[in-house]
Formats: C-alpha cells, sequence, structure tokens
C-alpha cells in the first residue's frame, strides 16, 4: 500500500463502476495511509465516498471514512489479505467532495495522517469506536394537525386544534402549556386522527440564551467604503482573490467584515469567519447573530458535542449561510462559498498544536482557491508572512489606518525598568508609575486592564542592571536556563554553557531568573490596594467558559475594575471605560527563544494599546522592560507597524528565517531520555543521508525548549531550505525509516519552535 505522506493517491473514480467491489478507508489513527476493505453486495450498492463505515482493524472495529471506491486492487495488494468491511453508518456523505478534497490537500502538505484531518474536520463525536455513542440529532415528541373531519371536540382539544392552528406544528411541550391540556388530550386527537404526534428534531442552539441585540446601523468612513468597494469587486467576480487587511485596531474592521459578508450573501454565496480564540466567538457572534438571524452558524470547541453536531448540520444541509467559528470551521460544509475572512490573521492559535498539524489561515487560503472564493486576511498586525505576500503581490493590500471617528491611538510609554532597579536595589514587579496609574485610574472611575506575557515555561536569565541576556553564540536567540542541569541551553543547535556568576556584559552579579504568574500579580494588587475589584483571567481561568465568560461580563458591567491576564486579554474586547493598560512584564516574550519573539511582543504591545481608550476618553499604555531600546518595543510605542516590518524582515533575511525560508521541525518524544536522545540521532543521520545535495540546513537534535512535557522527553531538529520541496523530501525520506511513528511529530511551518 502507498503512504500518503510520499505519494498522495489522486481519489479513484467510481464513474465506471456503479457497484465497486472495494473501498478505501482513512482510518482516524496516526498511521500514514489508508486500507482497503471488500464490499459484500448490500454495502457495494449503499456506499458512497465520504461516508463512514465500520471496518476490522485487528480484532478491533473501528469507524474509518470512505475516500475512495474502486472496482480493482492495486497491483501491490493480494485479494486474500484483503477483509471484508462491517457495516456503513451513512447513507449519504458526511464529508463532502470539497471537504475532502482539502482534507487531501492538509493531509499532503502537513504530511499528516488523512483519517486524523477528516475527523478533525467533522463535528466532534461523529467518529468514536463503536456505534453506540454516536452524536444524533435530539427528538422529541412534535404535533401537526390532519384534516378535519366529522369528529367532536372536548373543549380542551378544540383549544389544541386552535393552537395548530394559529402557530403551526409545534413540540408537544409546547403545545400542551399553551393550550393547558395534558398530553393524554393531544393523544385522544390522535387516535381520532384530528392531529399527528410525530418525532421531530429539536435544535441545540448555543445561542438560545442570548440576549438579541439591535443591529447598529452606521454610515461607513470613507476608508471603510473603499476597502469594502474594492472587496464586494472581488466577490462579484465569483473568482479566487485574496486581501490583507491592515486595519489598526478600531478602525472599525469589524464593520468592514459584516457589510462583506452581507454582501455575499445577497450574490447568494455563502461566508465564513474565523476568528482566532473561543473567548471571542460569544461577542462577535451575538453581533451576527443580530445582523443575520438564524442564518448564522457558529463552531467553536467549548460548545457542547449536541450543539456543534446541529450547527453543523444546518450548514450541511443550507440552512445555515454564514459560520463562525475558530480554527476547525475552515472544514465547515458551507455550500458555496463565496468569502471567508480571517480575523486576526497573525493568531498563532490558527495552528493546531497537535496531530494533524494544519494551520487555519493557510487553509483558508487554500479553501477560497479551490472554491473560487475571495479571501480577506483581517488584522492590526499582520503576521510577517501576510505582509510580506502583499508587498510581493500575492495578496492584495487594503489599509484602514485611522480610528474611526478620529479617536487618537493610546498613548504609550516604555517604565525603564533598570532605573526602578537601581532605584529601590531590588527588583520590582510594580514600579511607582505603574501603581500610581493604576491608583489614578481607579481614582477617576475608570477602568484598567494589567498584562503578563508569560508564555513560556521554561525560564531564562537576564542581568537585572543592564538588561543583558545571555544569548546563543550561534543562533542569535536567548539561552534556557534548565533548572534540573543548572546549565544554560540553545533549543536551536543546543549550544551549552555554565550560569555566569557575573554578568558578561556589565559584570555585576545581578544575573536574574525571568518569570512571575499572574496569580501572584492578582495578590499584589489586592494587597496594594483593598478597595480594588481585581479579577484574573488566564489559561487557568478560563478552562471553565462561564466563569470566564462571567468576568467579561463584569468588566463590561463595571462591577470589577481591575482585569488581570495574559495575552488573551489583549484581543478583541471593546470596552470603553479601560483607560489604562499596564504590561508588567514583556520581557519573557522577548526573550523567548524562538524567531518570532520580536514579532510576537510587537503584535501584544499594538493589540494591548488596541484596548485603551476606545470610549470618549483617552487611553494610556504603560510597558515595563529591561529592554527599553527594543525595536519590538519601540516601534510598537510608536505604532509604527511598517518600521517594524522593515526592521523585522531583514532579521529573518540575514538569519534564514521564513518567509525566505521553508521550516519543518522534527520533535522527538518518549518516556525514555536515552531512547529520545538515541532516535533523535539517529534521525539526524538520516536526514543528512537524504540530504545528500546539501539543498537543506539541519540543525539539531537539541532539547526542545520545553524539555520534558506530559512525562516525555523531547528533542527538536530543524530542516531548512530556500525550497519548500527540498524540506518535504528530506523529512518525507527520513520519516521512512523511523519504526514507530507515534513517537516523532514532523510540523511543517510551525508557528513557533517552542
Ligand atoms: P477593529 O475591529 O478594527 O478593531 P471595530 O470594528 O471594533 O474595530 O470598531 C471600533 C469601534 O468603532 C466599534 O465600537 C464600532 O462599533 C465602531 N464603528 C465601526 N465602524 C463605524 C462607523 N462607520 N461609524 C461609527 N462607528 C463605527
Ligand atoms: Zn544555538
Amino acid at each position: 500500500m502507498k503512504t500518503i505522506l510520499s505519494e498522495p493517491r489522486e481519489p479513484h473514480s467510481v464513474g465506471a463502476a456503479s457497484t465497486p467491489a472495494f473501498a478505501e478507508v482513512a482510518l482516524p489513527l496516526h498511521v500514514f495511509q489508508t486500507f482497503t476493505y471488500r464490499l459484500n453486495p448490500a454495502l457495494s450498492e449503499e456506499a458512497v465516498v465520504g461516508a463512514r463505515i465500520v471496518v476490522p482493524l485487528g480484532r478491533k472495529l473501528v469507524t474509518g471514512y470512505i475516500v475512495a471506491l474502486t472496482d480493482q486492487l492495486s497491483a501491490n495488494l493480494a485479494d486474500v489479505d484483503i477483509k471484508d468491511a462491517q457495516s456503513l453508518i451513512d447513507l449519504e456523505p458526511v464529508c463532502s467532495p470539497e471537504i475532502l478534497q482539502l482534507a487531501r490537500w492538509v493531509s499532503d502538505y502537513y504530511a499528516c495522517p488523512l483519517g486524523e484531518v477528516i475527523k478533525a474536520a467533522l463535528p466532534p463525536g461523529m467518529t468514536p469506536s463503536t456505534k453506540r455513542d454516536f452524536i444524533k440529532p435530539k427528538l422529541r415528541r412534535f404535533v401537526r394537525l390532519r384534516e378535519a373531519g366529522e369528529q367532536k371536540l372536548t373543549e380542551g382539544q378544540s383549544r389544541v386544534v386552535q393552537a395548530l392552528e394559529q402557530s403551526g406544528p409545534m413540540s408537544l411541550q409546547a403545545l400542551c402549556e399553551i393550550a393547558a391540556v395534558g398530553a393524554s388530550t393531544v393523544a385522544s386527537l390522535a387516535r381520532k386522527s384530528r392531529v399527528e404526534i410525530y418525532d421531530g428534531a429539536v435544535r441545540r442552539d448555543p445561542l438560545a440564551h442570548a440576549s438579541q441585540e439591535k443591529p447598529v446601523a452606521f454610515t461607513l468612513t470613507n476608508a471603510q467604503s473603499g476597502v469594502l468597494q474594492d472587496i464586494e469587486q472581488q466577490i462579484a467576480r465569483g473568482t479566487y482573490g485574496a486581501f490583507l487587511l491592515h486595519g489598526v485596531t478600531g478602525s472599525g474592521k469589524t464593520e468592514v467584515y459584516i457589510r462583506t459578508m452581507r454582501n455575499a450573501l445577497s450574490l447568494d454565496r455563502s461566508s465564513m469567519m474565523l476568528v482566532p480564540e473561543i473567548a471571542l466567538t460569544p461577542v462577535f457572534s451575538r453581533r451576527l447573530r443580530a445582523e443575520f438571524g438564524d442564518q448564522v452558524a457558529i463552531f467553536h470547541s467549548s460548545l457542547q458535542k449536541g450543539e456543534r453536531f446541529d450547527e453543523w448540520a444546518r450548514v450541511k444541509n443550507g440552512e445555515a449561510r454564514i459560520v463562525i467559528g475558530t480554527r476547525s470551521a475552515v472544514f465547515a460544509p458551507v455550500q458555496n462559498l463565496g468569502l471567508i475572512v480571517v480575523d486576526e490573521e497573525h493568531e498563532s492559535s490558527y495552528r493546531q498544536q497537535e496531530s494533524p498539524y494544519y494551520n487555519a489561515r493557510d487553509t483558508a487560503i487554500v479553501r477560497a482557491q479551490k472554491e473560487s472564493a475571495t479571501v480577506v486576511l483581517g488584522s492590526a498586525t499582520p503576521s510577517l508572512e501576510s505582509f510580506y505576500n502583499a508587498r510581493h503581490g500575492k495578496y492584495t493590500l487594503l489599509t484602514l489606518p485611522q480610528r474611526v471617528g478620529a479617536r487618537p491611538m493610546a498613548l504609550a510609554a516604555i517604565i525603564d525598568m533598570r532605573n526602578v532597579f537601581a532605584r529601590h536595589g531590588k527588583p520590582r514587579v510594580f514600579s511607582d508609575e505603574l501603581l500610581d496609574a493604576i491608583r489614578t485610574t481607579h481614582e477617576r472611575k475608570e477602568q484598567s486592564i494589567i498584562l503578563l506575557n508569560r508564555r513560556g515555561y521554561s525560564r531564562f536569565i537576564l542581568c537585572r542592571s543592564c538588561g543583558e541576556t545571555i544569548q546563543c553564540p550561534n543562533c542569535d536567540v536567548t539561552l534556557t536556563y534548565h533548572r534540573s542541569e543548572r546549565v544554560m541551553v540553545c533549543h536551536y543547535c543546543n549550544h551549552r554553557q555554565a550560569v555566569p556568576r557575573v554578568c558578561p556584559a556589565c559584570e555585576k552579579k545581578y544575573i536574574y531568573y525571568v518569570g512571575e504568574g499572574t496569580e501572584q500579580l492578582e495578590e499584589m494588587l489586592t494587597q496594594f490596594f483593598p478597595a480594588l475589584r481585581v479579577a484574573r483571567i488566564d489559561r487557568d481561568t478560563t478552562v471553565r467558559r462561564k466563569v470566564f465568560e462571567k468576568s467579561l461580563a463584569d468588566f463590561s458591567n463595571g462591577e470589577i475594575d481591575t482585569l488581570v491576564g495574559t495575552q488573551m486579554l489583549a484581543k478583541g474586547h471593546d470596552f470603553p471605560n479601560v483607560t489604562l493598560v499596564g504590561v508588567v512584564s514583556v520581557d519573557t516574550g522577548l526573550a523567548l527563544p524562538d524567531f518570532r519573539s520580536a514579532e510576537r511582543t510587537f503584535q501584544l504591545i499594538t493589540q494591548v494599546a488596541g484596548r485603551a481608550g476606545r470610549g470618549d476618553r483617552p487611553g494610556k499604555v504603560l510597558i515595563q522592560t529591561y529592554h527599553p531600546y527594543h525595536y519590538a518595543l519601540r516601534h510598537a510605542c510608536a505604532q509604527d507597524y511598517e518600521a517594524f516590518y522593515n526592521e523585522e524582515i531583514n532579521y529573518r533575511k540575514n538569519h534564514s528565517y521564513p518567509p525566505f525560508v521553508a521550516l519543518a521541525s522534527l520533535l522527538v518524544h518518549g518516556p525514555d531520555l536515552g531512547r529520545v536522545r538515541s532516535d533523535s540521532l539517529e534521525l539526524r543521520k538520516q536526514l543528512d543521508l537524504a540530504n545528500e545535495g546539501r539543498k537543506c540546513r539541519i540543525l539539531g537534535p537539541a532539547p526542545a525548549p520545553l524539555a520534558r512535557l506530559k512525562a516525555e522527553h523531547r528533542f527538536q531538529l530543524l530542516i531548512k531550505s530556500r525550497s519548500r520541496k527540498h524540506v518535504r523530501e528530506v523529512a518525507d525520506a527520513a520519516l521512512k525509516t523511523v519504526s514507530n511513528l507515534r513517537s516523532v511529530n514532523l510540523e511543517i511551518d510551525p508557528v513557533s519552535i517552542m
């Protein structure tokens, strides 16, 4: 059997054979191949590509997806080896030809198993290993009228008939309530054949309890109109076209998205809007529901399975024509797709961090190409790749350079923590400047957001006196301190050195390990200001969606004065009474051992500044740092994206990072350190063999920045080349020699190499 990894299979044509003898089945497992099963005559009659099928695998039965039907076995398969498929689950495809085609692309491009991709493309719960726990439509008893006859009706029965005449068919429960009768009254009417009781699906609506806002009718600004016109012209052409919408925070991008969706709908084409965070979806989706009513379906992972299934089904049957959702919504079975909006396109959450490793933004581009749709990537801080693509003509650049209503951008100022340290002779988490600002903001009855940019896990080393961090001599990234071994390690090339006693730059002995938590900040603020009502939002607290939404609602209602959190607070929210945003430490982010750390920091500060001063009062942003002159901070404070881009793109070019090279990372992981180390050395050897022509640069193995995760050791290798094809050839050839594929993760275009 061919592996998908090296040679993607063409879909077989079913044209000639109306009763195919074999089905090619993709299983939702981490195996890089599809399996062939024999179909008995009955199955053969009913099997369709895209349907789920139950097949034997070893001694178990598993559910897979039919990806092709064929009359002939490939030459390398012997008839006797082929097992019989057991049963079909669907008579119609759950995976349409368009989605299957997209899944094939994802599987091929990102080198991940087709079955895993299809599983990710379908609502959760549709692929369990046994048939029992399938997600199904939720059934309720409904009642409808039948023809009136000679029947004599009681008073209660008449009320039932009247209610049905007035309001049409309804659920038994609602009917009993409206007509003030018991179910037996309806049952007796059914016996008289005056009504019919039947099972109907009820919709589990994730927004059923959301308050309905009235749609707002703005007059677009000139800048908005111009942008809208360009996009509308493209939608009208009905061909593929891609835009990068670079609009500063508060420039009214959302309004543009909504109008473009309305425009697509008026041309009878559906649209899709991808958003990065679950947290943002309620805000946006309520707005969309207000605009488009039931035409909107919502896809995100914190919905209950039943809700997700129903929303998916409404899209599939064409009832819902606008989809809003997170990453996996890119696979929504939208028909006649006209437009895809990817909001905050730079966000790393578009990248799935487990297999199948795909990037929803890039998948959206490909989907738009395949389905002749328009795609709009929107951001105040476009990713370097996207802006580069716009500069080089791959995307059309559109800009909204000003905030709506000429509201000024928030003023951003840097607080030099080296001075704070010098003043107090010891480290401080909060500078006096920031504390004063929090106090006065509170006194003015305005609100503040305090942010900790802490994404890293392992800590790094910093001199409090001069701000120096310790860098790798080969790689231009920060060395990461490994406490267990008490050494500093480069996570790109494995350079190691001892922790210095004094700072190599200023020779003072203020070496310091960076890292504070949000919880600690919350506590400190409550101690400083007992009257301040503080709430915290980060990954720990957002696990529970209700708690998270309540905190945001309380903040929005003014019942909380200060919100403390991680960078997820920086995005999307619109709190008009927030006039202060403080960033406690930006340095953890700046010094992460990742080539995107400057970009991420720039994005964070810009987004954060966008949260302040969205109402009538001006906003202020204070950033505490030991690196006051870092270009990412300087340009972010000046809100100058292009200046940052120009500097950063040079860095990428000089150090051979994307978009100038294609990058792949290989992560070898397992419980046994010795084994992981020797496996990764072996992998390196195989990569070198495959790289005979030296078309790629191979780095590592080195311990991954998260050197141990979930009780597994992790080593990382990187492959770089100007040619994407070479990267894949080398990676694929080396991977073929790996016996246990589960122990190696291959990521194409990793968004971070953490
Ligand atoms: P962005 O998504 O670019 O950060 P938003 O779409 O959130 O910006 O818009 C910022 C604010 O301006 C919102 O409160 C929005 O309701 C408002 N707004 C958008 N367009 C207009 C307009 N044409 N006239 C008046 N207010 C607008
Ligand atoms: Zn290095």
